[in-house]
């Protein structure tokens, strides 16, 4: 390991590995810093979609959607074997809390904001007996759109592999014990097999997920902070088949929108929103959100059996503010201990816009670090699935 690194990498996760990526591609030293698995976290446990976020309109998110989406089609182009286009199907009934109307001028705005490839169309009435068995009484028209599915976990083994491919030091079962601002940058401590390792860096970007709040904690002096919410979500997988892709539904108990997918050989039902505390490597399904979820595959597709055969939760990171969590800004923000930062901590953020994020991230630490020239540029970077290690 070089005596000065430029930028050390808190996190395996989505964000993580693509901080690493971009730093790896830029020229620069990097180290990243997992505690467990890549992707052990939040990017192994979400709705694997690459999506605007349809939902995200009605807050008036517009920016937020319109580079999603974008990112979306870059990440389609880059990634074909990971990131795939999938049909959405949104039905909507008499007692459906959007009307037609709404979400037919809701999905105009995403076509718009898509540009080419937000394509949408009303499944005709004649068809709805064709939908892998939803429910249709009630029912008052289907709206079939298009968003991006992916395998989160590969995904972001794979964005590792490229940043190690450009020369990034990807260190798994290494936990970030602390660090402490020097005059040129961060001491940096981490723990593997027992050893206790010190390292300088000029920067140090936090990607520590659920768990940022505790890494912000071990860094001396005390770093900005901010008040956050984890908000957990559970999925369950049960056994079954959707051959015309997923659907938008919305809870019969709360009228909260809760994705039906098509997902390796079975479904995908997910999610809550839960408000947690506690550690956040103990996040768990909990028996009542599998029951509300449980109820929602019922209402929608009542001939499927909904014994879950496995469950899953993960943890958003949101920052904290008054409203519903689904209310809440899905905005990455990037956390910094100075104008010309050193420190950087993510914040939030999605899986999709994650490559977005990176290059901001190395945007704001460009002044705290030498000139290196560039190997690559990550919108043209095909990504490939990894080969399963030990990562
Ligand atoms: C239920 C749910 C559904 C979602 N669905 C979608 C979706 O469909 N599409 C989308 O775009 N986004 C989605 N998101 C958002 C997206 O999943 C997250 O924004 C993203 O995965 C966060 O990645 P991350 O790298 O910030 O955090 P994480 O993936 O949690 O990674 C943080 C990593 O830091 C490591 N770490 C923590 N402390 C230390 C330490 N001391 N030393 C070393 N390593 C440490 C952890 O082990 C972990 O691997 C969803 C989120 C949730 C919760």
């Amino acid at each position: 390991m070089s005596d000065m690194l430029d930028i050390v990498v808190v996190g395996g996760g989505i964000h993580g590995a693509g901080v690493a990526q971009a730093a790896a591609v830029g020229g620069y030293q990097v180290l990243l810093l997992e505690q467990a698995t890549l992707g052990a976290g939040t990017s192994s446990r979400s709705s694997k979609l690459i999506h605007g976020g349809l939902r995200y309109l009605e807050g008036g998110h517009i920016r937020l959607v319109r580079e999603s989406l974008a990112e979306r089609e870059t990440l389609l182009a880059i990634a074909p074997d990971l990131v795939t286009r999938q049909a959405f199907h949104i039905p909507l009934y008499a007692t459906s809390h959007r009307r037609p109307w709404q979400v037919a001028a809701g999905l105009a705005l995403y076509r718009l904001l898509a540009r080419a490839h937000g394509d949408f169309a009303s499944v005709p009435r004649r068809e709805w007996d064709q939908l892998d068995g939803l429910a249709t009484g009630n029912l008052q028209a289907v709206y079939r759109y298009y968003d991006a599915q992916t395998d989160d976990l590969a995904l972001t083994r794979a964005i590792a592999h490229s940043a190690a491919q450009f020369g990034a030091d990807i260190r798994v079962a290494a936990r970030f014990l602390g660090a402490e601002r020097q005059s040129r940058g961060y001491e940096v401590r981490f723990m593997t097999g027992g050893d206790v390792t010190t390292c300088m860096t000029r920067a140090l970007v936090n990607a520590a997920g659920p768990w940022a709040g505790q890494v912000l904690g071990r860094i001396l002096p005390g770093p900005p902070r901010l008040a956050l919410d984890l908000v957990q979500g559970t999925h369950i997988f049960t056994r079954g088949r959707l051959s015309c892709g997923a659907y938008y539904t919305e809870a019969p108990a709360d009228h909260r929108p809760v994705f039906v997918m098509p997902w390796r050989d079975g479904i995908l039902t997910g999610t809550t929103e839960t408000l947690y505390a506690g550690d956040p490597g103990q996040a768990a399904p909990l028996p009542q959100e599998i029951a509300y979820l449980q109820e929602v595959l019922r209402a929608y597709f009542p001939h499927l059996d909904t014994t879950p055969q496995d469950a899953f939760a993960g943890l958003r990171v949101l920052v904290r503010a008054d409203g519903a969590f689904g209310r809440r800004p899905r905005e990455v923000t990037l956390l910094a201990d100075a104008p010309n930062p050193r420190l950087i901590s993510i914040i939030g953020g999605k899986l999709t816009g994650y490559r977005l994020t990176a290059a901001r991230v190395l945007a704001r630490l460009a002044a705290s670090l030498p000139a290196r020239t560039p190997q690559a540029d990550t919108r043209f970077l095909p990504l490939t699935p990894a080969l399963p290690g030990p990562a």
